[in-house]
């Protein structure tokens, strides 16, 4: 078996993981081995070369980022740039000058302390949009090897894409890879017609691509997990937690606090629920654990003062002896715990306003009791509502009257159709877990590579260029 080699912006410590990204690497890494590099925030001026960083299971190597790095590439590009525009809020796009191009400059100088370390039969498998140019800079380098990309997040609209002044650069990035996986099949529509739109391109199938003479291959793969261990998680959680004193009915929010995981309108959706029903046997208690994110970038700040300004209003109006409506905690909580307090909740309430595939919607469902499980109460907007319309109760996030509807829905709903729900989303997260996300990702990253290495061969060329397809083209364009 070949060699697997992981890039991504963080590079995960012993230790349970977190995340969504490494949670889902990680059962992969540890089974099969391999090599994972990234990023780490260092000192003013960092050394040019790439650190060992202990590991059990695999290899890992870290390229520390200077200062000014960190502000440009992560902070600045990476989280105040392509993280808006990637969830379609173009509203928010912070351009200023020469953060674009120490994101490029980190991609390359990543890619040329990372060459020496390749072998050629190695498979490289870059993660996430921090470092989308990492394969053209590896071509540059005269690297051969099949190098996949997986976007972790959802691909934005054509109008959003062109909101980048650089959109074809940015849509050029992707040319270099053998395969790019995308969480759902919108995705992969929105990314079609994103080359579409920007003109010249002619569809080869509805996962390839001819566009300004680069092939370019997609598909989607949505992310899953070991919903197995995640219950026998839980399970454990419950015997070893002290119960909460609480008699009302638990509702549950676990997210990073982001302006993209639609908390403060999930509090209005709450509020307009309490609002409809006032009577004692209808109240819910509502605990929703959102720990600090890129506290550096303004809108992380403007979102936080938004949430606590609400969570107080809410209390204020709805609070009783014996009834406090909604509990905000502002910290991580260990993963265990999380497990546990998903296992005893009667609803998730999961409403971002755009998610790539929102994992925390899946642990839910893989935590529940299945003889009383809980309902999901899911936005039609994360990614997982692709995989699990049949068995969540679907809202809209931009509407409180929505979510106040959903809640309505799962407070009332009998336990025989709890249970049929609950079974057919199980089934689904058991068939599609994390090691099957990784194989079937893995395995068409291989198919994809071998159509290039003999385009290549039969081209007589030595490095990429431009491709001749063996698939028949598609007459006319998209
Ligand atoms: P994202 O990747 O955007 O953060 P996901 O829902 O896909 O969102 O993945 C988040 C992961 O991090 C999940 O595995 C979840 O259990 C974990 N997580 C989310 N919130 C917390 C928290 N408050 N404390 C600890 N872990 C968390």
């Amino acid at each position: 078996m070949s060699r697997l080699v992981i890039f991504s912006n963080r590079v995960p410590a012993d230790g349970p993981p977190s995340g969504g990204l490494v949670v889902a690497l990680q059962s992969t890494m540890d089974n099969r081995g391999g090599l994972w590099i990234g990023t780490e925030p260092g000192d003013e001026e960092p050394p040019d070369t790439l650190i060992p960083r202990p590991g059990e299971t695999f290899d890992r190597l870290t390229m520390p980022l200077s200062r000014a790095e960190h502000e440009d590439y992560y902070l600045g590009y990476a989280n105040s740039v392509l993280w808006p525009m990637l969830h379609g809020r173009v509203d928010l796009l912070d351009v200023s000058s020469g953060q674009r191009a120490t994101y490029e400059a980190v991609n390359r100088r990543l890619a040329k302390l990372a060459r020496p370390h390749l072998r050629d039969t190695d498979i490289l498998w870059i993660h996430d949009y921090h470092l989308i140019p990492l394969a053209a800079a590896l071509r540059e380098l005269g690297v051969t090897n099949p190098i996949g990309f997986f976007l972790h997040t959802p691909f934005p609209d054509a109008g959003s894409v062109q909101a980048l002044s650089h959109s074809d650069s940015f849509l050029r990035w992707f040319a270099a890879y053998d395969l790019v996986g995308l969480q759902t099949s919108r995705d992969v529509a929105r990314f079609l017609d994103a080359f579409r739109s920007a003109g010249a391109a002619q569809l080869i199938s509805g996962r390839c691509i001819r566009w300004q003479d680069e092939i370019i291959r997609v598909g989607s793969f949505p992310i899953g997990i070991d919903a197995d261990g995640f219950r026998d998680m839980a399970e454990d959680a419950i015997r070893t937690q002290t119960p909460p004193l609480s008699s009302h009915r638990l509702m549950i929010g676990v997210d990073r606090l982001d302006y993209t995981k639609g908390i403060p309108n999930r509090l209005r959706g709450f509020q307009t629920y309490l609002r409809d029903h006032p009577a004692e046997e209808d109240r819910i208690a509502f605990v929703q654990i959102a720990p600090p994110t890129r506290e550096d970038v303004g809108a992380y700040m403007d979102v936080r003062r938004e949430l606590e300004q609400l969570s107080g209003e809410v209390n204020g109006e709805f609070s009783d002896i014996g009834y406090v409506p909604v509990q905000y905690i502002h910290r991580a909580v260990a993963r265990s715990a999380i497990s546990g307090l998903l296992r005893r909740a009667d609803i998730a309430l999961i409403t971002p306003l755009n998610d790539g595939m929102n994992l925390v919607a899946k642990e839910f469902v893989a935590a529940q009791d299945p003889e009383d499980p809980g309902v999901l109460v899911l936005s039609k907007f994360a990614g997982a509502a692709e995989q699990l319309e049949g068995g969540a109760v679907l809202i809209n996030p931009h509407d409180p009257a929505s979510v106040a509807d959903g809640i309505r829905k799962a407070a009332r709903m009998p336990v025989g159709e709890r249970r049929q729900r609950h079974e057919q989303m199980y089934d689904i997260l058991r068939q599609s877990n994390g090691d099957w996300w990784a194989d079937s990702y893995l395995r068409a990253l291989e198919a994809s590579a071998v159509i290039r290495i003999s385009n290549l061969a039969s081209l007589g060329q030595g490095s990429l260029g431009p491709m001749t397809s063996p698939l028949t083209a598609f007459p006319g364009k998209l």
